[in-house]
């Protein structure tokens, strides 16, 4: 059985190895095909396309996109996609954009509550200065030592309704699906688990998904529960998505499953690499 990992950062986003790094880790954990998925980002993709294929993997060229869908950030990855479109290019350029400004609320809205020069802080943790994200601060914050780890800073500083959350307007999922599909890629919604939304609203989410070319959710992921494999299984197999699984690996000792670790796909389910030709 192949071991597939279709999800995973690296410092071109809020990682922190380089893309041939996160690739060796990859090949060293056993992973036969690989993609790379950072946020907003696709200019890791020539060098893990590169360290890749001198491994020895199937490379699979992947990108994970914010978006906002009723208020709340859902994220969608790309896979398959090509890398030198002009729509899906210029599109994740404008998605970037409203990094820069939002930083800077961020590090005024945590000076506010006795974190004074955060954006300087997070900066120094950031490998692509058209990328500083909210882990970034998470790392300057865990530097503090005022909180034990990456996932309380953001319980208690970064999350929705905490002090250095600053509400955002990324992309729409319209926009997001429709750049992936402009670039012949895969559009999956990532860790569908760890959104907020009611049943209803769920569904709702996914028929639009479907209607605007969607075809796959991460069933297996890093940030599901072993509970959450089962339900989104079921989700799977009701809405008729192909399957997808990924670590979401962001760095060797933050990151809750190292790349290529999740168990296999469970049966039933039809991989989103179905029809890849492997
Ligand atoms: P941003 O795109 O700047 O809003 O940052 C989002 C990133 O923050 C996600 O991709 C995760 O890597 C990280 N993140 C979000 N929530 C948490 C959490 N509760 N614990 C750890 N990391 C998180
Ligand atoms: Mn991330
Ligand atoms: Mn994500
Ligand atoms: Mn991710």
């Amino acid at each position: 059985m192949l071991n597939v990992d279709l999800h995973c950062h690296s410092n071109m986003s809020d990682g922190t190895l380089a893309p041939s790094e996160v690739a060796a880790r990859a090949k060293a954990n056993g992973v036969d095909v690989w993609a790379l998925t950072d946020h907003d980002e696709i200019d890791g993709i020539p060098a893990a396309r590169a360290a890749a294929e001198a491994l020895d993997m199937v490379y699979v060229p992947g990108v994970e996109i914010s978006i906002t869908w009723a208020g709340e950030t859902v994220h969608i990855v790309g896979v398959q996609i090509d890398e030198t479109n002009t729509a899906l290019i210029e599109g994740l350029r404008a998605t970037r954009s409203g990094r820069e400004l939002r930083a800077h609320e961020i590090a005024a809205q945590l000076a506010t509550v006795g974190i004074p020069d955060a954006y300087a802080g997070a900066l120094k943790y950031v490998g692509n200065p058209d990328l500083i994200s909210r882990t970034h601060f998470a790392r300057y914050i865990h530097e503090l030592g005022i909180q034990p780890d990456i996932s309380s800073v953001f319980r208690h500083y970064l999350a929705e309704g905490k002090p250095g959350y600053v509400p955002h307007r990324w992309a729409t999922l319209a926009q997001a699906v429709s750049w992936i599909r402009a670039a012949g890629g895969v559009a999956v919604v990532a860790h569908p688990g760890r959104y907020k939304f009611s049943e209803l609203a769920f569904g709702e989410f996914f028929s639009e998904f479907k209607q605007l070319g969607g075809t796959a959710i991460e069933v297996l992921t890093g940030s599901h529960s072993v509970e959450q494999y089962a339900t989104y299984t079921q989700v799977a197999k009701r809405h008729g998505f192909l399957a997808s699984c990924g670590s979401d690996f962001h760095d060797p000792h933050e990151s809750r499953i190292d790349l290529g670790k999740l168990p296999p796909l469970p049966a039933g389910l039809t991989p989103v690499w179905h029809d890849w030709g492997f």
